[in-house]
């Protein structure tokens, strides 16, 4: 009798490296931090996501680009996909890769720190210059801000930043 196959959380980890956000294909959902937990069972996959930005519109999307990767290893039985709102996902989570990756994409990371009276600054992706203003706080979707850099005069867009701080 031939031992079944078995599959690996590094296995999982390398094909969900590959699994982009919908809108930003510069970003894995890895990079963005989503991913809290992958339990394997016998050949049977589930997998736990954050979403990043509640109301995000692409989030059946993720799920069927995940489900669509994790198929592909050899021997996989079913993928589930759960998303779970606890721990929160924040800003924080998103990896040095990440940052690169948005930036690489025109959009400003989120910040890091935020000041004490809960505002926040960010940094140009295109000239790292901090003179910037804000122009549309509402930007295309509800997770991303429009900004205006007044060094280089180009517009781009911000993540907002979430914090269990806030
Ligand atoms: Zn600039």
């Amino acid at each position: 009798m031939i031992a079944p196959l078995q599959i690996t959380q590094e296995e999982v980890l390398t094909v969900l490296e590959n699994v982009k956000d919908p809108e930003i294909d510069t970003v894995s959902i890895i990079d963005l931090g989503m991913v809290e937990d992958i339990s394997i069972e016998n050949h049977h996959v589930s997998i736990k996501i954050l979403p990043t930005f509640l109301g995000c519109p692409a989030l059946e999307i993720i799920k069927n680009n995940i489900v669509g990767a994790v198929k592909k290893i050899d021997g996989i039985g079913e993928v589930a996909v759960e998303f779970i709102q606890s721990p929160p996902w924040t800003s924080d989570r998103v990896t040095e890769k990440g940052r690169e990756g948005l930036k690489a994409f025109g959009i400003a990371p989120p910040p890091k720190h935020m000041e004490e009276d809960g505002s926040w600054h960010i940094d140009c992706p295109y000239c790292g210059s901090t003179y910037v203003t804000m122009e549309n706080i509402f930007g295309p979707t509800a997770c991303r801000s429009i900004l205006y850099c007044k060094s280089c005069k180009n517009p781009f867009e911000a993540m907002k930043p979430i914090s269990n701080l806030m």
